[in-house]
């Protein structure tokens, strides 16, 4: 009897830690995933917001990224660095837009754009709700260009009008310090080796690399006159770049179309783009945000 219960209770300890094996890591599994809105039950917010409020909107665009990389480069970009902050953060990333402010691409067909006033609109409304049930600290991750105004705009209104915070942790943001281009990078701005090359890590199966060719870049007069004398006067680069990254109906000579022959901008050949190269990025640009999300949980709520 007394080694018939030795045995038993030796089965049962045996069980029990089996038990508390698998489920440490399951949780520690669970742990390392992405929070991703969508995903999660009513329940799972509600247990979220129990220890934490903080939110993580990531903001990309549906737009002409070349012949080689799809529409959806920027939103593949933003919400690729969310989850991996993310999963580093156990914070949530909530989704809402998949289109951008892009109309100056719109001259190669795919591209989706919204007005800025529209997507203010949509993602204030959306942090209204969010606020409704407890979320408190929103933070925009934004890998577009064409929404810089809008990104700031919102944070703005839900500083100012709310009694939630708002700030930008991604591209453009002040915790973002890295520098990523290499020497062989020349104005490599959108569709070019650095963004081929963040495709590459983060989405390979949607770049067509025998597709990437160098683009031919076309300034007008007035752009080629700003852009020598800004070799000459740095402040001038401010006039170049309002006139690029315009409407074609502004008739400044600076939609996408108008610019490069292919969607491209960059002097550079997108052909030298590794995986290696979008990797330190990805993972770089996450790495601040983690920085800045860890501090940022230690302060008062
Ligand atoms: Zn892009």
């Amino acid at each position: 009897m007394i080694r018939n219960g030795a045995f038993s209770s030796i089965k049962h300890l045996f069980v029990i830690t089996i038990i508390l094996f698998f489920g440490t890591f399951a949780f520690a599994q669970k742990q390392g995933n992405p929070l991703i809105l969508q995903e999660m039950s009513w329940t799972d917010v509600e247990e979220y917001l129990k220890t934490c409020d903080m939110v993580i909107i990531p903001l990309g665009s549906t737009e002409q990224h070349g012949p080689h990389m799809p529409l959806g480069t920027d939103y593949y970009e933003a919400m690729g660095m969310s989850k991996l902050i993310s999963a580093r953060t156990g914070v949530v990333v909530a989704p809402v837009l998949l289109a951008g402010y892009s109309v100056y691409h719109s001259g190669f067909p795919g591209t989706l754009s919204l007005k800025p006033e529209t997507m203010e609109q949509v993602l204030f409304e959306t942090a209204e709700m969010l606020m409704k049930y407890g979320f408190k600290r929103f933070m925009f991750f934004n890998y577009h260009g064409g929404n810089y105004v809008v990104e700031s705009k919102v944070i703005h209104r839900i500083n100012h009008t709310t009694e939630a915070i708002a700030v930008a942790i991604g591209a453009g943001s002040p915790i973002q310090r890295g520098r990523y281009q290499e020497k062989h990078e020349v104005q490599d701005e959108h569709a070019g080796i650095g963004e081929t090359s963040m495709m590459l890590y983060l989405k390979p199966g949607l770049v067509k690399m025998e597709r990437a060719k160098k683009s031919k870049m076309t300034y007008n007069e007035k752009l080629q006159e700003l852009w020598m004398l800004s070799q000459k006067h740095p402040e001038l680069g401010m006039v170049f770049n309002a006139l690029r990254g315009v409407p074609v109906e502004t008739k400044k000579g600076g939609a996408s179309h108008e610019l490069s022959s292919n969607g491209i901008w960059s002097l550079s050949d997108p052909k030298m783009a590794t995986k290696e190269r979008g990797e330190k990025q990805v993972k770089g640009m996450a790495s601040y945000a983690v920085k800045f999300i860890e501090a940022w949980k230690k302060t008062k709520k």
